[in-house]
C-alpha cells in the first residue's frame, strides 16, 4: 500500500484521500494551469467513442519487421542491462555519420551525442540543464505543448511570439525586440508541429544574426527532420555555424522508424553544452533502452531506412488531401511532419475545441484543436489531423470528413 508523507506523519492513500480537501496547502502546484495533455485527452475520447484517431501523432502501421528482429536479436544476445549513460558508442557513431552526410558537420560521437528516452526527455533535459530562476525563454506559438511547462518547472519565464495563420511565419524583428538581458534560450521547431510549416534558410540566417552577440542558447526541435515535402531541404541548425555552436538539436527515432512507443531519441550539441546536458540527463533518466540502441545502430547503416521517409509521407499527405478535396474543409499547406491542418471556418463558427469534440463524438473522427498550442485564447478554426495512417484509415477518415457540412 502506498504511504503518503504529509507534514509530520505517514498516512495511507485512503486516509490521504479522505483528508485531502482539508490539506489544500500541503502541495502547491508548480504547474497550476496545466492539465492532462491534449494528446492523451483526445486519444482517450477517440477510444471511448470508437472514433478514427487522427489526433495524437503516431502511425497505425507497424515498424519494420527487420528492425523489430534486430531488437529481438539484441535481447537474445544479452544486451539487457544498463547502456552507458550517453548511449552505446556504435549508435552514436552511426548518428555522427548520418549528421555529417546530411548536414556536412561533424559531431563527435563520444562527447557531442547523447541517446535519450525520446524527444520530450531530451527537450526537458536541455531546458533543465540550462534554465534557472528568472531566465526568459522565447518560444513560438502555436507551440508543441511540452516546452512551456518544462521552462516553468525550472523557474524560467516563457515569452511567447505568435506566428500568424495561414503561413505561420516568424517575424524576426519582433523576436529581436523581445530579447532582454534575461533571455537565456530560444526554442525553434522545424518541421513544425502542429502547423506542418518549415523554417527556410533565410529564417536561420535571420536568427543567426539576431543572436550573434548574445549568450542565448538554442533548442532546435528537429524530430521530424526526415519528413519534409516537395523537394524542400531540411534546414537543420547544424548547417549554420553561428547557430550550431549554441544549439541542442533534438531528434526522434520514433518518428523516423514508426515506433513512437519505443521512446528513443537523441541530442546533438557542442561539447561544452553537452557536458551540462549529461549532468542533468544522468539523474533524469540515466540511460535509454539498451537492446533498442543496438538495433538502431545496425538499422541506421542503411540510409534508405530514413531517406525514404519524405516520399513515403508525401504520398500519404497527397492521398489524404486528394480524398478530401471536395469537402467543406480547407487544406492549409503542409511542408513537413505527418500533420495536416484543416480549416473548418466554412462549416461552423464553433470553437475548435467544441468542434473537435463534436467531430469525435458525433462523426467518429478525432483531431487536435490548434488553439491548445497557444497561451491565450486564439482560435483560428483550425484542426490538426495526423496522416501517419494506413491508406484504408485515411479513406475511412475522408469519407467522414466529406460528409461534414
Ligand atoms: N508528438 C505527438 C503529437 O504531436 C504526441 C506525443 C505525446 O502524446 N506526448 O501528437
Amino acid at each position: 500500500m502506498t504511504i503518503y508523507i504529509t507534514k509530520n506523519r505517514f498516512i495511507t492513500f485512503a486516509v490521504f484521500q479522505k483528508y485531502m480537501p482539508e490539506y489544500p496547502s500541503l502541495i502547491k502546484s508548480k504547474l497550476p494551469k496545466v492539465g492532462t495533455t491534449i494528446f492523451t485527452v483526445m486519444s482517450q475520447l477517440a477510444n471511448e467513442n470508437n472514433a478514427i484517431n487522427l489526433s495524437q501523432g503516431f502511425p497505425d502501421f507497424e515498424s519494420s519487421p527487420e528492425l523489430i528482429g534486430l531488437v529481438n536479436e539484441a535481447m537474445k544476445n544479452g544486451h539487457n542491462q544498463y547502456a552507458p549513460m550517453a548511449g552505446i558508442l556504435p549508435l552514436r557513431e552511426e548518428i555522427a555519420k548520418k549528421t555529417a552526410n546530411l548536414y556536412g558537420v561533424d559531431y563527435h560521437p563520444e562527447s557531442e551525442i547523447t541517446i535519450t528516452a525520446g524527444g520530450t526527455q531530451a527537450i526537458y533535459t536541455a531546458i533543465a540543464a540550462i534554465i534557472t530562476e528568472g531566465d526568459e525563454v522565447i518560444i513560438f506559438t502555436p507551440a508543441y505543448d511540452c516546452y512551456a511547462p518544462a521552462i516553468e518547472l525550472n523557474g524560467g519565464k516563457t515569452v511567447f511570439v505568435q506566428m500568424v495563420a495561414p503561413e505561420f511565419k516568424i517575424n524576426w524583428n519582433q523576436v529581436k525586440k523581445l530579447i532582454t538581458q534575461h533571455t537565456k534560450m530560444i526554442i525553434i521547431n522545424t518541421p513544425h508541429n502542429p502547423t506542418g510549416t518549415i523554417l527556410k534558410e533565410e529564417d536561420m540566417l535571420a536568427l543567426e544574426k539576431i543572436i550573434s552577440n548574445t549568450d542565448i542558447v538554442l533548442i532546435s526541435d528537429e524530430v521530424y527532420e526526415h519528413i519534409i515535402f516537395d523537394e524542400n531541404q531540411h534546414q537543420s541548425v547544424a548547417k549554420f555555424p553561428g547557430l550550431a555552436e549554441r544549439s541542442f538539436i533534438i531528434s526522434s527515432f520514433g518518428k523516423t522508424f514508426h515506433n513512437t512507443g519505443w521512446k528513443m531519441g537523441y541530442c546533438l550539441a557542442p561539447k561544452n553544452l553537452m557536458v551540462e546536458f549529461r549532468k542533468a540527463h544522468q539523474f533524469i533518466v540515466f540511460s535509454a533502452n539498451t537492446p533498442i540502441q543496438y538495433a538502431l545502430a545496425e538499422y541506421l547503416k542503411n540510409e534508405n531506412n530514413y531517406l525514404s521517409l519524405a516520399s513515403f509521407y508525401q504520398h500519404k499527405r497527397d492521398y489524404f488531401v486528394n480524398l478530401i478535396k471536395d469537402s467543406r474543409f480547407e487544406v492549409l499547406p503542409s511542408s513537413g511532419t505527418y500533420f495536416q491542418l484543416l480549416s473548418y471556418s466554412k462549416i461552423t463558427n464553433k470553437s475548435d475545441k467544441d468542434f473537435a469534440i463534436e467531430l469525435t463524438k458525433k462523426h467518429k473522427i478525432a483531431s487536435i484543436p490548434v488553439s491548445v498550442f497557444y497561451h491565450k485564447n486564439i482560435d483560428e478554426k483550425l484542426l490538426r489531423f495526423c496522416f501517419a495512417k494506413k491508406e484504408e484509415t485515411l479513406e475511412r477518415a475522408a469519407e467522414i470528413l466529406n460528409k461534414v457540412v
